[in-house]
């Protein structure tokens, strides 16, 4: 195998999209990507990302894979003392045709892989790393072949668990949640329109969004052994939970798929490249499912690692280290904004704090009153910069 100028590894949507990145930066590409098993979930990404997906060739026609969300729907289901009030938002207000398109996730891997095979300069294995050592100027994989590949530009894309980032250093934070997110496919009675209905209970959120025609694609994030209790009881009591948890406002709810449950964690670095090596989506930073923040922000990687390769003379001595540290400096502001602002809303969510309801039932108060402060709650969710 003659070596390569970069080395993407990890298969997700965070990884292809690096992939197809540096390649059309110019870079000679070796994409490690195993095959895993179908990626169930669904992504809400807002309009800057979808925009980022065209430009960069991802996604050609948005309509032809997703669904467009032009309101938000939050409905306060605790039984708190202080309760907030039901607030919508809708993206007319804020000058948009849409919030954001939601995506099955199947749907998008087909695409970007797509985008891939035209590139010339681009190779891909099913192959998985087993072991990474900085050798002089370069970083050096052991495959899971037993082969092993070097390269002086290498991006960890492989995922929460990243081995990339604990071989290569990297100080990273984690903190697991007891709570858990229950996914699958609805048939409702009656349909969301383009809303997305956000129930808030005191746990999580109970999510539907829509997926088309009377289609919603449900994320219920509670606790872990509630979860696994309803998933015990069946199809039928999933039903009538369902039904239940969403106040019974959509009619019969019909189950499209099995119901998947995801362990939910927060994780953020500290520096997100070094010495040659740079960290992308979940590797660098990972949310619980609320204000659809994690794979918009993976995208965000991905196009700042674009405009840092653009800008790298590949011919100079030390390229791979300058657009490592260029890339972190450039990520730092972007990843430290959005960990605290989605870790403060869950905290938020869940706490039975008094002091916290009334902070959080002001808040959606003060949205729900005025205009300007809904335009900015709309700027910070939709990562414009
Ligand atoms: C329930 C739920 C709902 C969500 N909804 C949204 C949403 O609406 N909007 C949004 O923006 N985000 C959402 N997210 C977050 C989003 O799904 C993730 O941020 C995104 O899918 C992560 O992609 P990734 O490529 O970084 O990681 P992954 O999808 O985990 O991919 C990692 C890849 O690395 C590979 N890998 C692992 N180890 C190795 C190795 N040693 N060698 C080679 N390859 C390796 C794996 O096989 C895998 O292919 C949601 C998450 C959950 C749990």
């Amino acid at each position: 195998m003659t070596a390569p100028q970069a080395i993407v590894v990890g298969g997700g949507l965070a990884g292809i999209a690096a992939a197809v990145a540096v390649a059309k930066a110019g870079l000679d590409t070796l994409h490690l990507a195993p095959k895993g098993p179908p990626d169930r979930r669904t992504s809400a990404l807002m309009m800057p990302s979808v925009e980022y997906l065209q430009s960069a060739g991802l996604v050609t026609e948005p309509a032809a894979i997703g669904q467009p969300l032009t309101q938000i729907r939050i409905i306060d289901a605790t039984s708190r003392l202080v309760r907030a009030p039901e607030t919508l938002f809708d993206s007319r207000e804020a000058g948009l045709a849409a919030f954001a398109w939601n995506f099955p996730n199947i749907k998008l891997l087909e695409s970007f892989e797509a985008a891939r095979t035209g590139l010339s300069n681009l190779r891909t294995l099913e192959l998985s790393v087993s072991g990474l050592e900085r050798v002089a100027d370069a970083w050096r994989l052991d495959l899971s072949d037993g082969s092993s590949v070097t390269a002086p530009f290498v991006v960890g894309s492989d995922g929460k668990k990243s081995m990339v980032r604990v071989a290569a250093g990297f100080r990273a934070r984690e903190n697991g949640f007891t709570e858990a997110a229950l996914v699958c496919d609805l048939e409702l009675g009656r349909p969301l329109g383009g809303a997305s209905v956000e129930f808030h209970y005191p746990r999580g959120p109970f999510t539907l969004v829509p997926a088309g025609g009377t289609r919603a694609n449900l994320v219920w994030i509670d606790d872990r052994d509630v979860l696994k209790a309803a998933q015990a009881e069946g199809p039928d009591g999933l039903r009538r939970i369902f039904s239940d948890k969403s106040q019974h406002l959509f009619g019969d709810i019909k189950l499209l798929t099995p119901a998947h449950m995801f362990l939910l964690s927060t994780l953020s670095v500290d520096e997100a490249g070094h010495d040659g090596i740079v960290l992308a989506g979940e590797a660098a930073h990972a949310f619980p499912p609320i204000g659809a923040q994690g794979l918009n922000l993976g995208l965000r990687d991905v196009a700042d690692l674009s405009a840092v390769l653009a800008g790298t003379n590949l011919g100079a001595p030390r390229w791979a280290v300058k657009a490592s540290e260029d890339y972190s400096h450039r990520r730092a502001a972007d990843l430290g904004r959005t960990g605290v602002m989605v870790d403060t809303l869950f905290r938020s969510l869940l706490s039975e704090l008094l002091p916290a309801q009334a902070m959080r039932a002001g808040g959606l108060w003060a949205l729900k009153l005025s205009p300007q402060l809904r335009k900015q709650a709309f700027s910070v969710g939709m990562g414009v910069r």
